[in-house]
């Protein structure tokens, strides 16, 4: 079975796939599988390697490649949990890469239920780095992860015991807030406004602003590049802006 899983797969245009036992899956932040689904016996994870669009200096053209990885790995593990549906009668429950997540409305923050970056360690698929990033053996940090959570039991594979981390400590040294000056732990909230300044901390900030302004200042608000970035994020998805931790680390590659 877990042959046939892996060639189907590769087929639809997967990169790696590894089986996550339940008990290794151990993401501090988030609940327990079996609290999200009882029936839980593994976790199937994905990985789809990245282009070149972080390397861009165009932000637009940057970006543009994290979305149409997405949508591709979004599609490409519906595909694969059909199939365990119809070829083996399994129930299936897709954890797509992004979005919908919980929100904390104070801060804006983002929550995952699943961390696919646990779930990619306990499946074997690369190890954590300095930037708290996945580290894949081969594709490097130039990887994203979905997967499936199933009741079918499939032979687990063993987290690696490799460290795949140079140390060579780019990502400490790059990063332009200072996200990673804690071990072991990136600022969130210094990460995301520097990487997305038109997600919904900036968004409430632009109406906040808009609300208390004059109609001529608010005239100019709305003609400011800032606004049609918003707009975009609203429209387009999500718009980032650093690509520094993706694109700079030399492990793996
Ligand atoms: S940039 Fe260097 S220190 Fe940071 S995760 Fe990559 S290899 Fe490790
Ligand atoms: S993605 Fe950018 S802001 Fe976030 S930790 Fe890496 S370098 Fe810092």
């Amino acid at each position: 079975m877990k042959d046939l899983i892996k060639n189907f797969a590769k087929d639809v245009g997967v990169d790696d796939i590894g089986f996550a036992s339940i008990e290794n899956y151990n993401s501090p932040n988030t609940p327990p599988i079996k609290e999200i689904y009882s029936k839980a016996k593994i976790i199937i994870v994905l990985a789809f390697q990245q282009l070149d669009n972080c390397e861009n200096e165009n932000i637009q053209i940057a970006s543009a490649g994290s979305k149409i990885l997405s949508d591709f790995a979004d599609s490409s593990t519906y595909k694969i949990a059909r199939f365990l549906k119809q070829e083996f009668k399994a129930t299936v429950i897709s954890i797509p890469r992004m979005t919908p997540v919980n929100r904390d409305i104070k801060t804006g923050l983002l929550f995952a239920d699943v961390s696919l970056r646990h779930a990619a360690v306990a499946a074997g698929l690369g190890c954590f780095g300095k930037h708290n990033l996945v580290i894949h053996p081969v594709m490097g940090t130039k990887v994203v992860f979905t997967a499936i959570i199933t009741n079918l039991y499939i032979e687990p594979d063993s987290p690696i015991e490799e460290d795949l981390c140079i140390d060579c400590d780019i990502c400490l040294n790059q990063c332009p807030v200072n996200a990673l000056d804690e071990e072991n732990r990136t600022d969130v909230m210094k990460c995301m406004f520097n990487c997305r300044p038109y997600g919904f901390a900036g968004y409430m900030q632009f109406w906040l602003k808009f609300t208390e302004s004059t109609p001529k200042e608010q005239e100019i608000m709305l003609q400011d590049r800032k606004f049609k970035k918003l707009y975009d994020e609203l429209t387009l998805g999500s718009q980032y802006v650093c690509f520094n931790c993706i694109k700079n680390c030399p492990a793996g590659q």
